[in-house]
This record gives structure tokens, C-alpha cells and sequence, in this order.
């Protein structure tokens, strides 16, 4: 690259650490921020240091503003079904759908032991501990996007949802085999929890 003032390095070398974003459109993107008003740059700056105040809910491991969430405070929401997803912002995809009323437990990525992701590392044992204590729950759909991962840690976390006697099910139609939950539609999705299968 050629070479530019340090402080536009430094943004550039910032930037290249986003997926997808490369050398140019990181150079692209710190122009743009060269053009903004400095007070707009100080209130972007603001808000990714402000990241800091994201917590995590202790009831559903989700990202939060408060110690517990919004949807696990919230008392209109059912208790007899729970939705596990493998990262936070898989809820905000699910909830675009508007087809899912229940709460959620985020369990913190999928099983990967080559990468270090096994049941120990995973919100496994969280999940148990939270159907044996909630008796209301009476069905877990696992959401997860159907790749290889992904359905391994289905399959796995379904007979442990068995052995607890609670109804284990799955996504359904509409999600193409090796689809990112992310990159689905809403309406897509919406159907693929209405038509969920038993596991
Ligand atoms: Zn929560």
C-alpha cells in the first residue's frame, strides 16, 4: 500500500481486521470517515468504546444491556418452549421472523473439537442444569444452521434432551442443507419454525 499519514494507517489497519473488508475497502472506509465532521468521527469513536457496557444475560448467555436480558424479563413470553442457538445474534434473526414466542439459551458456538469447541466449552452442561429445573419447558428446538457442525451438535444435544424426557426438535423445511442461519430470510425462517421436526 502506499504510504499514507500514520493516522490513516493506523484506521486502515484497524479496519482489515473485519471480515470481508480488505485493503482497499478499508482505505475506501477511512476516507469516507476523513470526509465526516469530526464531532460525527468522536460519536462513532464513542459508540465502539461503548461496546464495553455489553454484558451478558446470566439466564440465556445472550448479549444484554442489563445482567438479565430483555427477553428472559419478559413475562409474556412462554415458558414451555426453549430455543437454542449457537451465537447471540442468531436471536435477532430468529426474532426478525416474528414465528417464535418462547425464550432462548445461546450456547456459545457449535460442537468443533479440531477448534477447541467441545461440550466443556459450550453452554452444555447449562442447558441440562436448566431443564432439570424447569419443568415447564416441554420442547427445546435447536436452531442451528444444517452444516456439518451444526448438525453434530444438534444430534448430540438432542439425546441429551431426550434423556430428559422433553421433546427435541429441529428447523425444518426452506433452510437449504449447509445454510447460514444468518443469511436466511425472515419469511424463510418463519416457516422453518412453524414446520419444525421432531429429532
Ligand atoms: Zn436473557
Amino acid at each position: 500500500m502506499r504510504k499514507f499519514p500514520a493516522p490513516i494507517h493506523n484506521v486502515v489497519a484497524g479496519l482489515t481486521r473485519f471480515p470481508g473488508v480488505g485493503p482497499k475497502t478499508a482505505l475506501r472506509y477511512a476516507f469516507t470517515l476523513l470526509r465526516m465532521r469530526q464531532d460525527e468521527r468522536e460519536q462513532l469513536a464513542r459508540a465502539i468504546v461503548n461496546l464495553q457496557h455489553v454484558q451478558t444475560c446470566s439466564v440465556c448467555f445472550a448479549h444484554a444491556e442489563n445482567p438479565i436480558c430483555s427477553i428472559c424479563t419478559d413475562t409474556k413470553r412462554s415458558e414451555d418452549i426453549l430455543c437454542v442457538v449457537s451465537e447471540s445474534r442468531d436471536i435477532s434473526t430468529i426474532e426478525a421472523a416474528n414465528a417464535f414466542n418462547g425464550k432462548y439459551l445461546v450456547l456459545g458456538g457449535v460442537l468443533n473439537p479440531i477448534d477447541g469447541m467441545t461440550p466443556e466449552t459450550l453452554k452444555v452442561k447449562e442447558l441440562v442444569d436448566k431443564l432439570e429445573a424447569n419443568l415447564d419447558i416441554t420442547e427445546v428446538i435447536l436452531a442451528f444452521s444444517p452444516d456439518v457442525h451444526g448438525e453434530t451438535t444438534m444430534m448430540f444435544l438432542a439425546r441429551k434432551i431426550k434423556e430428559l424426557d422433553r421433546r427435541a426438535t429441529r428447523l425444518a423445511r426452506g433452510l437449504p442443507i449447509g445454510a447460514d442461519l444468518e443469511y436466511t430470510d425472515e419469511v424463510t425462517l418463519g416457516d422453518a419454525l412453524l414446520g419444525r421436526s421432531e429429532m
